[in-house]
């Protein structure tokens, strides 16, 4: 399917409450970013400091007693601190005015809280926006990595698709992301950089203005939902993520509810009740077949964990009610997954799973074997489900054009030949 391609890549002169972002943002594409301007190569091969930002708060509560804090202050300073990186956003330690001077040199001395440097941003017909961004370079980096986020808002709510891991071990068929070969996992620090990032290109702190843009929300959260449906497996980034969502909900900072966390899993099954109870997220399984044999091509890691395996952990999942109900995600392809027979098995399946089924047409990338399945086709589909009193909405693609569906994403960072060698 052809798209009208009218993208906006910004990397106009607009800033921050900071001021730090129009000067970061290059022209450069995801195919050749990684090797542009001596600039870009510089940021990119700069080692910087730990980023506080990201940090679960037990760590930053060590922090200050390394950094000579009584212990009686620690849980005052750690409080105004995590005010001031998640409540207020800033990006410099100067405007944390209720700190004291001699505290927050030494915090400056050991630790950033800048933002990753955005390397492009695309803004879809449909409102939806997508990043490309470059981390900072951590020890073992030949270069900073880059990963995408996506941003889909909705007259009500917005919906951010972070990314876990650059490029992903896993090689699902179906998925662009599949065909990047894994280079490592972000950090807590990386993944919660994307939601602070996002935040500073809508406009959504208290000190500024929310970005005049009839696509965003006009009421309620700018940004309402978590989902881990970008780059990468989740649950092969475990801790990382687990703190993560912990900092996401914390109720002093981002402050989401867990019920608005969604973890997408393939199907690790072996993680999937304990990230359950050490997170309380919303969980998601990229199901995508009702036959083992066709699943071990679509999503290979069914060759270890099959679905009767997979289905008996969502059966487990800790608190999954008709109130928290597992999203099955099932991409349509055409003459693949799509049958009648196909819809009747996928109801079997999940009898006695409060579960909802989000049907995706497929959203085709450079080099995709498969092809969407007919409208009419995926409409029959979701009647059976809906039939058997499943919900089904069928998603509609948000972002195609700017290849930010889901799918999509994928960046230009390879794993170094040193690392590899090791
Ligand atoms: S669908 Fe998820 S797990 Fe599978 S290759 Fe893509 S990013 Fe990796």
């Amino acid at each position: 399917m052809s798209h009208t391609l009218d993208i906006a890549k910004i990397n106009a002169n607009a800033t921050t409450q900071n001021g730090v972002l129009g000067a970061a943002v290059a022209e450069t594409t995801p195919e050749n970013s990684a090797e542009a301007t001596p600039e870009a190569t510089e940021a990119a091969t700069k080692t910087t400091l730990p980023n506080l930002v990201g940090m679960p708060r037990e760590a930053l509560k060590t922090i200050l007693s390394e950094l000579g804090i009584a212990d009686k202050a620690i849980k005052m300073r750690t409080a105004q601190i995590w005010h001031w990186l998640y409540i207020a956003g800033v990006t410099d330690y100067t405007e944390m005015r209720n700190v004291n001077k001699d505290l927050r040199q030494k915090l400056a001395e050991n630790y950033s809280i800048e933002r990753p440097e955005i390397v492009e941003e695309q803004i879809s017909v449909d409102g939806t926006r997508k990043w490309l961004m470059r981390m900072p370079k951590l020890a073992g980096d030949a270069v900073g990595h880059e990963v995408e986020c996506v941003y889909i808002p909705e007259q009500t709510r917005g919906t951010l698709c972070v990314s876990s891991q650059v490029g992903c071990t896993l090689s699902c068929t179906f998925c662009h992301t599949g065909t990047q070969r894994m280079v490592r996992n972000l950090t807590s620090q990386e993944i919660i950089a994307q939601i602070m990032v996002a935040r500073d290109r809508i406009g959504n702190w208290p000190s500024m203005e929310r970005v005049k843009d009839q696509n965003l929300p006009q009421t309620g959260r700018m940004i309402s939902n978590i989902v881990y449906m970008g780059m990468g497996e989740p649950l092969y980034n475990y801790e990382h993520v687990k703190n993560a969502i912990n900092i996401m909900a914390d109720g002093d900072g981002i402050a989401l509810s867990r019920r608005r966390i969604t973890l997408s899993t393939s199907g690790v099954v072996n993680f999937i009740e304990k990230i359950g109870e050490e997170t309380g997220c919303m969980l998601a399984i990229s199901l995508h077949s009702v036959k083992d044999d066709v699943r071990d091509i679509l999503v290979p890691i069914n060759k270890k964990f099959n679905l009767e395996t997979l289905l008996e952990a969502c059966r487990n999942y800790p608190g999954v009610s008709n109130a928290r109900r597992i999203t099955f995600e099932y991409v349509m392809l055409k003459d693949i997954n799509d049958s009648i027979d196909d819809a009747k098995q996928l109801v079997a399946l999940l009898k006695g799973i409060p579960a909802k089924i989000n049907l995706i047409p497929f959203n085709p990338w450079p080099g995709s074997e498969y092809e969407c399945s007919d409208w009419e086709q995926i409409e029959k589909f979701a009647e059976v489900i809906n039939r058997a009193g499943y919900a089904s909405p069928i998603r509609t693609p948000r972002g195609r054009d700017i290849m930010a569906a889901c799918g999509q994403l994928k960046s230009a960072s390879k794993i170094s030949k040193k690392v590899r060698a090791k």
